[in-house]
């Protein structure tokens, strides 16, 4: 089997590798990784690897329209950039949420329509809104006075989006401290912006990622509904409602997706009804990318210390870290316990232990907590899953461990299908 590996942060978006691993019927990127760990297992090169199945961005494409039949997807792409999840992306027709230059750089460089964009960060340097323009990506969003002077003189063309503050106090990642603004203050926004001529389209929101209640959907839609009131009052033709991302990255998860799709259609139906041409978009990053990439590592060193009460306390030294693909496991409110890749008795004694990254720092662990575990070995391999969300983008070379190799995935079938894909 030929396989490539591929640094996401130096291949270039114009060319497929030529040598992709290709996916047997029925196999996983699981089975891909646990093959990969048997090739290495006489080895002593035991360097962290991740697997990326393709694929799933299909899988989760057709998940996201079955449930949401309404609402157009635009990928952020900040939850993951890989040039081969935007490809795959791109040529499923889907939009993209860009952020900064570099992103609207890197969509426009796929060849993705201007119009197919929205940049949704609310604050934006002058001479990245005068890029914006100058591309002609015009759907901006916005949540404060200062933009919108900024706005008229950059880029007076633009399509503004107000984004909305919602409760996101249920979610992992908040993000509602720093953005979006207090439904108090949207008629003097949307009043400014009209005195300077600025065209406000629409309302935008963002529950929190990794949001844990869905009727803060429901809450942050009936809000919209009165800033489109608001907007109409002032003179505004608002056409556009923008749901944001939040939405679960691994199925089966709580709260389920589709629980939150149907709150969101029963919101849709009541407050903005078909018929009333208005388009509605959301922002999903994780939905799509957290369930595409596994991520596999190494015990490089081990430490055993007792326990005031006696208890053994096992520390593992891992060869992938806080500063490497797992910066993110500090933020979730349970620890994501890996697949152990060894064989144990059926019930083997389980040991309070910290695994800790490659770095010299201390605070270079995966988890807050102790977590439980059966006894390990220095050689021995973890496998996390759902490993393709802010993961990859935040990952450092810091005290000189290199990003992580990563092998891509997708069955023959579907690579034909996106070498024919415009
Ligand atoms: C991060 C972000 C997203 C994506 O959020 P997910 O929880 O990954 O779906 C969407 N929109 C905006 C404005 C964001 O900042």
């Amino acid at each position: 089997m030929s396989t490539l590996l591929v640094d996401p942060k130096e291949s270039s978006g114009s060319t497929w590798p030529e040598d992709f691993i290709p996916l047997g019927p029925g196999e996983s990127a699981r089975e891909v990784a646990l093959k990969k760990i048997r090739e290495l297992s006489d080895s002593d090169h035991r360097d962290p690897f991740m697997v990326a199945d393709l694929g799933v961005l299909v899988s989760r494409h057709r998940a996201f329209c079955q449930a949401l039949p309404r609402v157009s997807p635009f990928y952020a792409v900040k939850c993951n950039n890989s040039p081969w999840v935007l490809r795959v992306l791109a040529s499923l027709g889907i939009g993209f949420d860009c952020a900064s230059q570099g992103e609207l750089e890197q969509i426009l460089g796929l060849g993705v329509a201007p119009s197919r964009i929205i940049y949704t960060h609310p604050c934006k340097p002058a001479s990245y809104l005068q890029y914006a323009a100058r591309h002609g990506v015009q759907l901006l969003t916005f949540d404060c006075e200062v933009e919108l002077p900024k706005v008229a003189q950059h880029h007076p063309g633009a399509r503004l989006v107000l984004r909305l503050w919602t409760d996101d106090s249920m979610s992992v990642y908040p993000l509602s401290a720093k953005f979006g603004a207090r439904l108090e203050v949207c008629g003097h926004l949307l009043k400014s912006a009209r005195d300077l001529g600025l065209a406000v389209v629409g309302v935008s929101f963002h529950v929190g990622s990794g949001c844990q209640n869905p009727q803060s959907f429901a809450q942050a839609i009936a809000d919209c509904r009165r800033v489109f009131e608001m907007g109409r009052g002032v003179g505004h033709d608002m056409s556009l409602l923008d749901i944001g991302g939040g939405f679960p990255g691994v199925e089966g998860s709580e709260p389920e997706f589709e629980e939150m799709a149907r709150v969101i259609n029963a919101a849709l139906a009541q407050d903005f009804p078909e018929g009333t041409g208005i388009k509605v978009i959301a922002e999903p990053g994780r939905f799509y990318a957290e369930s595409v990439y596994i991520a596999a590592v190494n015990i490089m060193a081990k430490k055993a210390v007792l326990e005031p009460g006696g208890q053994r306390k096992l520390l593992y030294y891992l060869n992938e870290g806080h500063y490497g693909n797992f910066r993110v496991f500090l933020r979730d409110f349970v620890p994501r316990i890996p697949i152990l890749v060894k064989e144990f008795c059926s019930k083997p004694p389980l040991f309070p232990c910290v695994l800790y990254g490659p770095t010299c720092d201390a605070f270079d662990k995966l988890f807050e907590e102790e977590v439980q575990l059966p006894e390990l070995d220095v050689g021995d391999w973890l496998i996390f899953p759902s490993m393709g969300a802010y993961t990859l983008v935040m990952s450092s070379t810091f005290n000189g461990f290199p990003l992580t190799s990563i092998y891509y995935t997708m069955r023959p079938e579907l690579r034909s299908l996106l070498e024919t894909a415009p």
